[in-house]
């Protein structure tokens, strides 16, 4: 069975998957993934047909993934946030004790 997390997980691929297939496109002579509006590959100057599978231009994401990590959080949206407000309330209540005790003992 599934659990939350990884629902969660699941349909947050899910959606990186298809805004990637919306804005991208993959170069079927060099493999180059290129946004969906360039005229020509930008990696060898191809100007045909481009490939628009969404499970390619995905392993072209997660190859470019691979050699810059820090486009993971362009393409994976944030979390959804889903603590109720008595937990968030509680949370800064904790928070700001946790920081007076600091203080007194500073
Ligand atoms: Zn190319």
């Amino acid at each position: 069975m599934l659990n939350r997390s990884m629902m969660d997980l699941l349909r947050r691929e899910e959606a990186s998957r298809r805004m990637a297939a919306e804005n991208l496109k993959v170069c079927p002579l060099c493999g180059g993934l290129n946004a969906a509006t360039n005229a020509e590959c930008f990696v060898c100057c191809w100007r045909g047909e481009f490939s628009y599978d969404p499970y390619e231009i995905e392993d072209g994401v997660v190859e470019l993934m691979a050699q810059c990590p820090e486009l993971v959080d362009a393409f994976v949206p944030p979390m959804p946030q889903r603590r109720g407000l008595k937990q968030r309330v509680r949370d800064f209540l904790s928070r700001r004790r946790a920081r007076k005790q600091l203080d007194l003992w500073a």
